[in-house]
Parts: C-alpha cells; sequence; structure tokens
C-alpha cells in the first residue's frame, strides 16, 4: 500500500531497527520503547487489522510471535514477563493501519507499561452469560 508507514519500513524506504526477517513478516523495534526490546511484529503483505486476515496468513504471522518472544528473553535475561497486544481500530488504540503485534518485555511492576482489565461478572447472570455466548457462536464460521 503506497502510503502506508509501515509497508515503506517493509519496503526499507524508510528506515527502522529491525529484529527479524524472512518471507511473510518483519520485525523491528517500536519507536517508542514503552519498554527496552519493545518489538512490532507485522506481515510483509499490507493487512489493516485482525478482521483483514486469511487464516494462512493470520497462521505465519502468530507462529512467528514464540519466535520473537523467545529471543527478548535470551537478549534480556532480566525480563519477567511478556505482553503481546494486537490493537484493532481507532477506539481500541490502533494508530497505524497496518495489523501489527506489540511484543512489549516486562522488567517490574514499575516499568513504564500498564494495562487494566475491569471486572464486570457481576453485572452478568449465568442466563446472559449463555445468551452472549450462544450469540457469539452463532457467528463463527
Ligand atoms: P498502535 O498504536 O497499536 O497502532 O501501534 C503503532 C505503533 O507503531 C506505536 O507504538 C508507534 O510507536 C509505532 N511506530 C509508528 N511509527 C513507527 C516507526 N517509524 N518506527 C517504529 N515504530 C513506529
Ligand atoms: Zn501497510
Amino acid at each position: 500500500m503506497t502510503d502506508c508507514i509501515f509497508c515503506k519500513i517493509v519496503d526499507q524506504e524508510i528506515p527502522s531497527y529491525k529484529v527479524y526477517e524472512d518471507d511473510q513478516v518483519y520485525a523491528f523495534l517500536d519507536i517508542t520503547q514503552v519498554t527496552k526490546g519493545h518489538t512490532l511484529l507485522i506481515p510483509k503483505k499490507h493487512v489493516t487489522d485482525i478482521f483483514d486476515y486469511e487464516p494462512e496468513l493470520a497462521g505465519e504471522i502468530f507462529a512467528r510471535v514464540p519466535k520473537i518472544a523467545r529471543a527478548l528473553e535470551q537478549a534480556f535475561p532480566e525480563m519477567q514477563g511478556l505482553n503481546i497486544i494486537n490493537n484493532n481500530k481507532e477506539l481500541a488504540y490502533q494508530s497505524v493501519f497496518h495489523s501489527h503485534i506489540h511484543l512489549i518485555p516486562r522488567y517490574g511492576k514499575s516499568d513504564d507499561f500498564s494495562i487494566h482489565f475491569g471486572n464486570n461478572q457481576e453485572a452478568y447472570s449465568p442466563v446472559e452469560m449463555q445468551e452472549i455466548a450462544e450469540k457469539i457462536m452463532k457467528q463463527v464460521k
């Protein structure tokens, strides 16, 4: 795609700090380095977001996640955990519309990453939970 910053990175039209590359994927340091080693894994093919993947390409990209995760673990033995994040659409914090997976090494509770998981368990009865599950299940194709 001509006006996509990540396509330009894949095509070496703009520079990046490359971590890994093969025929399907490219991995490079996120410029913001939320934590040391913060890496983005992207398909070389332009895919806008998770809703845009063919199953084969999804398999190719997700198959590379453990490879990069293990490389980070080996590179930074002080790493204590790893958050893997994939934002989809603006509301969900996607700011570059070429799909990418963030790998964010964690070094301690006071490193510069945080995430909030609310707990709304009390808002749903077992019947409502079942209805929600069935509503989704009917759409899985
Ligand atoms: P998201 O907000 O999930 O769409 O993530 C996009 C990420 O791309 C952000 O974390 C940015 O810091 C990162 N980013 C944007 N431009 C570049 C670039 N030229 N090189 C490396 N990372 C970039
Ligand atoms: Zn692109």
